[in-house]
């Protein structure tokens, strides 16, 4: 059985104070979700704060982001990804559109950060999905298998184990127009069977696929009622302690 993934990404906002204060109304209000994981995902100045209060609690924590390099090095601005688990966080959310559009991230950099995470004991949390254009033309597929094998390149199925992916259609992010339960559906069950290629049935029927694009409170039980959606990736709606609670007690 797939356990539910909940997971907030709370993007660049939030000083340090208001991060704190976020993660310990959350770590009390989804403290009996025992039917999924949720995961916040905060800005790095806030990482090992919101760790150290968070621990013991059913409140995991995610890097937004991680290095490419495994090495300690001459690498001005980046953090490795046993930096981010020294600190206590258990999960990087890689090739998020938003660094594949703002920063250039391509599919061969999410490989590489995917593999430094696994191999430091992270669980990545890859970020696939087609923009508007791409729907539109009929090359939703197309993009996403690709986006898929190359951000999976190289990892072997005990590796898989700690691969999350998520379905993020550009066009439902942050837009407030979320794909419809019937879409991401059939999307999900594309990447399903896009890995199952890859990885074969064993690896297919246990990774956890999650839906992200205009998550909230009203439309969080459609979604997780389909067959091939695990979990969510919730960007705006998880700023907000009570709405990302109400999220995560979708049932
Ligand atoms: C995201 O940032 O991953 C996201 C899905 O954002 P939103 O929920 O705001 O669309």
């Amino acid at each position: 059985m797939r356990k539910p993934v909940i997971a907030g990404n709370w993007k660049m906002y939030k000083l340090l104070d208001e991060a704190v204060e976020t993660a310990l109304s959350l770590k009390h209000s989804v403290a009996n979700a025992n039917h999924c994981e949720v995961i916040i995902a905060p800005v790095f100045t806030a990482l090992k704060t919101v760790c150290d209060r968070l621990e013991g609690s059913n409140v995991k924590v995610a890097a937004q982001n991680c290095s490419t390099e495994q090495r300690h090095g001459a690498q001005t601005g980046e953090i490795a990804a046993d930096m981010i688990k020294d600190v206590g966080a258990s999960h990087v959310i890689v090739g998020h559109s938003e660094r594949r559009q703002l920063y250039g991230e391509t599919n061969e950099a999410v490989n590489l950060k995917a593999i430094a995470c696994v191999n430091f004991g992270l669980t990545a949390i890859v970020c696939v999905g087609e923009n508007l254009a791409q729907r539109e033309s009929g090359r939703a597929e197309t993009v996403v298998e690709t986006q898929l094998s190359r951000s999976l390149e190289g990892l072997t199925v005990s590796d898989m184990e700690r691969i999350i992916i998520a379905y993020e259609p550009v066009w439902a992010i942050g837009t407030g127009q979320t794909a419809t339960p019937e879409q991401a559906q059939a999307m999900h069950q594309f990447i399903r069977s896009a890995v199952e290629n890859l990885q074969g049935n064993e690896v297919a029927a246990d990774t956890r696929i999650l839906y992200g694009g205009s998550v909230k409170p009203d439309n969080i039980s459609g979604l997780m009622a389909q067959a091939d959606i695990d979990g969510a990736l919730v960007g705006g709606a998880s700023l907000d302690a009570a709405s990302f609670a109400e999220i995560v007690n979708y049932k």
